[in-house]
Parts: C-alpha cells; structure tokens; sequence
C-alpha cells in the first residue's frame, strides 16, 4: 500500500499522524511527505533568514521523517502564512497524486470548523485540507484537471486527522518513534513539554478505544 501525507508546514504531519507512518512504514508500507510551506514563520526569535530557516526546517523535516520511514519528502515551497487553495496549490497537490499513485491520502481534515484551538485552526491548516480534498476528487482522477502534470490517478481512501474520528489506529508501539521524529523539529519544540502532551494527547485519543495510545482518523472511502 502507498499513503501520501499532506501538510501545510514542517512538523505537522508527524504530529498529526506520525506514530500511524512510523506504525504503517514498520508493515512495509510505502509513505511519502508532501510539505506545502517552508514554515519561514515559524522562526520563534531564531536569527535566520526567511530563506536560510525555511532550508533548516526542511532539514528538520527530513531528518524525522527518516525517523517514521517515510521514503521520500516532496517540498512545495509556499510561503507560510500565505497558503491559498488555488489553482497553482492544486495542481502541484495533483502533480503529487498522480506520480506518487497513493491509496491513502492523509491530512488535517476539511470538516474540521470547530475553532476550538488556536495552533489547528491556522490559515495554512485550513488550507491545505480543503486543497487536499479538492485535489483528491474530482481533479486527480479526472484527465480534464491539469492533463500537464501526468496520467489520471484516483485513490482509494482520504484518511483525515484532528476531525471527528471513525477509525482508531492502535500507535502504542510506536510512540516513542513518534516523540524522537518530533524531537527532530529542533527550532519548534521543547522536548520535555512536547513529550508530555504528545504521551497524553495519545493516551487521551486511546481511550476511547481501548488503546494504549493511539491516533485517530476519519477514513473516507472514493467508493460510492
Ligand atoms: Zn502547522
């Protein structure tokens, strides 16, 4: 099986979903990272150029996602901050689908309106789940969308993250992968801080399942 993983910056994924890659890429699956943004905003008083810290988070980024055994990580170069769902976002986003010939794609889910935290309901995150959603049908699959970018490719399954879940993914095994894949995103987190909320942001997501730790998702079938 092929999973491409969207996200609007470097680090969302792997907070995202990073113990169901690390867990998926263990089982012999084939993982790819799409990262929209350089998350040149992100800078949190580190003294860098835009240029120089959108190449050091890109770093970050391929140092975790090495981590989880991701195969490859697809930058897009988009400006943090300034992501539109626009012809220029999808046709790379379909550009990607159509190379790539995932049956999963994965990302922040579009139905997630709450507003119920500041960090998940950025502009970017927004963004980039409602492209995802639009890239993956009808565009991908339709030869009529950007016929310039390759073959039609329509995947089997979306697999949202931070929406309201109908699928558990057992993670407890691949926990601490997750943590030391997000230790790698040097210039964003505390590692004692980031460790504790990950374990019980996990914890809290396993309960209502039985679980461990876990991580969850809303899967969306292609299949009428
Ligand atoms: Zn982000």
């Amino acid at each position: 099986m092929k999973i491409l993983v969207f996200s609007a910056h470097p680090d969302d994924a792997d907070f995202g979903c990073g113990g169901t890659v690390a867990k998926k890429a263990a089982e012999g699956h084939e993982i790819h990272y799409v990262v929209a943004t350089g998350g040149q905003k992100g800078k949190h008083g580190i003294d860098a150029s835009s240029e120089q810290f959108a190449l050091m988070r890109e770093e970050e980024q391929r140092n975790s996602a090495a981590i989880l055994g991701v195969k490859s990580v697809m930058f897009l170069k988009f400006v943090d901050g300034e992501l539109e769902n626009n012809d220029e976002l999808r046709r790379w986003l379909v550009h990607a689908i159509r190379e790539k010939k995932p049956d999963i794609l994965m990302s922040m889910d579009p139905s997630a309106q709450k507003f119920d935290s500041v960090y998940r309901y950025h502009k970017d995150h927004r963004t980039i789940a409602m492209a995802v959603f639009d890239a993956g049908y009808p565009a991908a699959g339709n030869n009529n969308f950007y016929p310039e970018t390759g073959e039609p490719w329509t995947p089997k399954e979306f697999w949202f993250f931070g929406g309201e879940p109908n699928h558990h993914e057992d993670t407890t095994s691949f926990i601490n992968t997750k943590i030391m894949a997000l230790l790698c995103h040097k210039s964003q987190v505390n590692p004692e801080e980031m460790e504790k909320w990950v374990r019980q942001w996990a914890e809290d997501t396993g309960k209502n399942a039985g679980m461990p730790y876990a991580e969850a998702f809303r899967i969306l079938s292609f299949n009428r």
